[in-house]
């Protein structure tokens, strides 16, 4: 067999984290008094806006609390409305809601053994906070048996040539070698496709693919069905 290879995606691909940085939010807020109503539309997209900036590296996760006080803690003194107090009390309940939130993907610890039985090397290509994404992958899956690229920590995000040059790096292998799974069109499908990897979309709830972007080279519904096409490459 030539070489080949697989990077992975990891939210909603591999691992799923059922939406921690919005339930931590939630958690700070009741912690200071101000308990937020998620189930109210207007506060549910306000978290979520709030989160866009900071998860493409455009704020800081200070930056991110000062726009959170300002909305969500007015009423509460200004010591409690510290941006870098906000993001040390924010950043710690992430970590403890890692262990009650995050779970694998069916088939995700299975699909990556029977990778590495084929002498397969993996690796993990995710956007996002280095340290959090590093405690939510082990709890997900353990030990991973091949390199992880968090976006904050390797100074690029998915869809960027540039993120996919590193993981090609990482692995050492020719990008038409290098296979890449992902859940996400844009990021990781259509980025993959534009830097001349194979791109696998996860399609695990049956939605129909973008037409304005590259398809993918594959589709799968269920992770068991990829060492047997990675193989049959
Ligand atoms: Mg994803």
């Amino acid at each position: 067999m030539k070489n080949v290879a697989v990077g992975f995606d990891f939210d909603r691909t591999l691992g799923t984290d059922n939406h921690l940085e919005r339930r931590a939010f939630e958690v700070l807020a009741e912690h200071l008094g101000a308990p937020l109503d998620l189930t109210q539309a207007a506060t549910h997209e306000a978290i979520e806006q709030l989160l866009v900036p900071f998860r493409l590296a455009q704020e800081s996760m200070a930056g991110m609390m000062v726009r959170f006080a300002q909305t969500f803690l007015q009423n509460a003194p200004p010591g409690d409305r510290d941006g870098e107090q906000l993001a040390g009390r924010y950043r710690q309940i992430c970590y403890n809601l890692v262990t009650k939130m995050v779970v694998p993907i069916p088939g995700a610890i299975e699909c990556i053994r029977a990778l590495v039985a084929a002498e397969i090397p993996v690796a993990i290509l995710t956007n996002g906070w280095s340290e959090l994404q590093e405690r939510k992958i082990e709890h997900a899956l353990g030990a991973f048996p091949g390199p992880v690229l968090v976006s904050d920590l390797v100074g690029a995000y998915k869809p960027s040539a540039e993120a996919f040059r590193q993981l090609e790096e990482a692995l050492g292998v020719e990008p038409a070698e290098l296979w890449y799974v992902g859940d996400n069109p844009v990021a990781d499908i259509d980025g993959a496709r534009a830097y001349g990897l194979r791109a696998v979309w996860l399609n695990r709830d049956g939605e129909t693919y973008p037409a304005e972007l590259t398809e993918p080279t594959a589709q799968i519904e269920h992770l068991d069905a990829l060492p047997a096409l990675v193989r049959g490459a």
